[in-house]
């Protein structure tokens, strides 16, 4: 009689793949033993898988292993510790927003719920110019902060500007050239992603064209972008789109226009002519891309969105001085009538409505009109402008400005080289009136854009979210499932997913969001946040000690 080893030689030799066969079985057999550690930390089961590719889905199992995508596969049976049956939802890298203004909220709420109640794993600050300078100390600070979010962050040039020349409408000497680019260089070695401008915005309205082109080199040098906050985006929206591919152009790296919107109606339909400039661009070889909201309404401080440039100069101290001087306060005035109808008022006060003022809450939510009500006014664009001046006197506002067309936005949101970006913050829940931005951009888009109006398809909207930022930014590791990134994962139901979130009512969560996963670990399931806080601090390409 054979012994078991011989008679396995003799099914051998006449069937060449059993021996592989068996070897199989028992090494699989020794591997998961009950008592050890199951192959996967968590399986997700039945997903169809949009991957950020922008291919259309395919259905899948996903196991991850610590916080990294382990295996996809169309069935995986291997036992994990937990799993979870999606039961046929969308499964999606987690999104990534390119501009946020997280720095307001992150610390008082680490876990950032209405970013992740939208699918939202990775924040990136220090847009529109403005950031911590230096910016080593922020992200330390962020590093010890436990968090539910990745974040990362720009080197803003108008705060560096501010640090070395000031509030002033003044030409950079040479020394003061090479001190705000050792400042660049600095942020870059700390760890930002590029060089933010907010060329609108006091006082980098101030910095002529090749200032920042210098700028941009020196951030281009260590492998970052340029993206910017125009210098305008009413009439003259096209040259400042033409401004910002120049200084991509010229400073040899990446430029983006950041939140595109066409501001004002007597400028819509102006996206035609930027879009065409923005492919005219990448024609030639100028790596130019676009991010925005989908919104038809921007949100910045009052006093940046009304005032002249000229009288906001050397801060607030000048600015109280000159609406104190009877010959400048009506130059001031005229030029707030003229923005309210123009551009930011979209001609009509009741456009113009406070989102927050420090110094007496019962303001958020009113509008112009009713501001100058309150004051005893007339709801005239006159009397309007009137209260405005007196909500920058009394200590400055946050406001929303409802004046961008429907259509332009929709053609932008489309364009291919326009990712999706919230421009919001981590808001303190029922405080205040802020822009719903900030709790509905990603989840917005699926619902109205993708499902509702059908402008963009899914897949091309999560790859607007996901692995276009991620290529932007150069995070390799994150913005695709595929196995080997990290496990930053969202989980929703195409056909529910909803942003609640009105101008009225800006304080509601999205829905149809059924899981978010940051770095492999469940922040967000059953419409709740769970205690984890596995968020990292993520690090551009300048950085010497390497990035995560
Ligand atoms: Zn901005």
């Amino acid at each position: 009689m054979l012994d078991i080893r011989d008679r396995l030689k003799e099914w051998t030799r006449r069937r060449p793949g059993m021996l592989l066969a068996a070897t199989i079985a028992v090494v699989a057999g020794a591997a998961w033993p009950a008592a050890q550690a199951a192959p996967y930390d968590l399986l997700l089961r039945n997903a169809r898988i949009v991957d950020g590719t922008g291919s259309p889905w395919f259905r899948a199992d996903l196991g991850i292993r610590g916080d990294t995508i382990a295996r996809i596969a169309p069935s995986i049976d291997e036992p994990a510790t937990r799993t979870i049956d999606v039961a046929g939802q969308v499964l999606a890298p987690g999104f990534i927003d390119i501009h946020t203004h997280a720095a307001r909220g992150i610390f008082q709420i680490p876990t950032a719920d209405n970013y992740v109640r939208q699918g939202v794993t990775t924040l990136i600050e220090g847009p529109d110019g403005s950031s911590p300078v230096p910016l080593g100390a922020f992200l330390a600070k962020l590093e010890a902060l436990e968090k539910a979010v990745n974040i990362g962050a720009f080197i803003g040039q108008g705060s560096i500007r501010s640090r070395v020349i000031g509030e002033g409408n003044r030409q950079a000497t040479p020394d003061e050239l090479q001190q705000m680019g050792a400042l660049v260089e600095q942020g870059m070695k700390d760890g930002a992603f590029g060089l933010s401008t907010g060329l609108f915005y006091v006082p980098g309205t101030f910095t002529p064209t090749g200032e920042v082109v210098e700028l941009a080199k020196v951030a281009g040098r260590f492998g970052g972008i340029h993206i910017s906050h125009m210098r305008d985006e009413t009439a003259a929206v096209v040259d400042s789109v033409n401004e910002t591919i120049a200084i991509g152009e010229r400073g040899g790296l990446a430029t983006q226009v950041t939140h595109h919107k066409i501001i004002g109606r007597p400028n819509w339909g102006k996206s035609v002519e930027t879009l065409r400039a923005v492919d005219e661009a990448r024609a030639r070889g100028v790596d130019v891309t676009i991010d925005a909201y989908p919104y038809t309404a921007s949100s910045t401080s009052i006093q940046g969105a009304l005032f002249p440039a000229w009288a906001q100069e050397g801060g607030r101290k000048q600015v109280l001085a000159r609406l104190a001087d009877p010959a400048i306060r009506p130059k001031i005035k005229a030029d707030v009538v003229r923005v309210i109808m123009n551009e930011r008022g979209g001609g009509d006060p009741r456009n113009i409505v406070v989102a927050s003022c420090e110094w007496d809450a019962a303001l958020a939510g009113r509008n112009l009109s009713e501001v100058a009500r309150g004051r005893g006014l007339q709801p005239t664009v006159d009397d309007a402008a009137e209260a405005a001046i007196w909500l920058v006197q009394s200590g400055g506002c946050q406001g929303v400005f409802h004046a961008i067309g429907e259509e332009d936005l929709e053609r932008i949101l489309k364009h291919p080289a326009t990712m999706i970006g919230s421009d919001g913050e981590v808001p303190t829940f029922g405080k205040a009136s802020p822009h719903p931005r900030s709790y509905g951009t990603f989840v917005r888009v699926l619902g109205v854009y993708v499902r509702d109006r059908r402008i963009v398809t899914l897949a091309d909207a999560v790859r607007k979210m996901t692995s276009f930022p991620a290529a932007r930014i150069g995070l390799a590791d994150r913005g695709l499932v595929r196995p080997g990134m990290k496990a930053d994962l969202v989980v929703f139901d195409p056909a529910r997913v909803k942003d609640l979130a009105t101008f009225e009512r800006p304080h509601q969560y999205a829905e149809g969001i059924s899981y978010v996963l940051t770095n492999g670990q469940v922040v967000f399931e059953k419409g709740a946040m769970t205690a984890a806080r596995p968020g990292a601090v993520l690090y551009g390409p300048g950085r010497p000690n390497g990035r995560r």
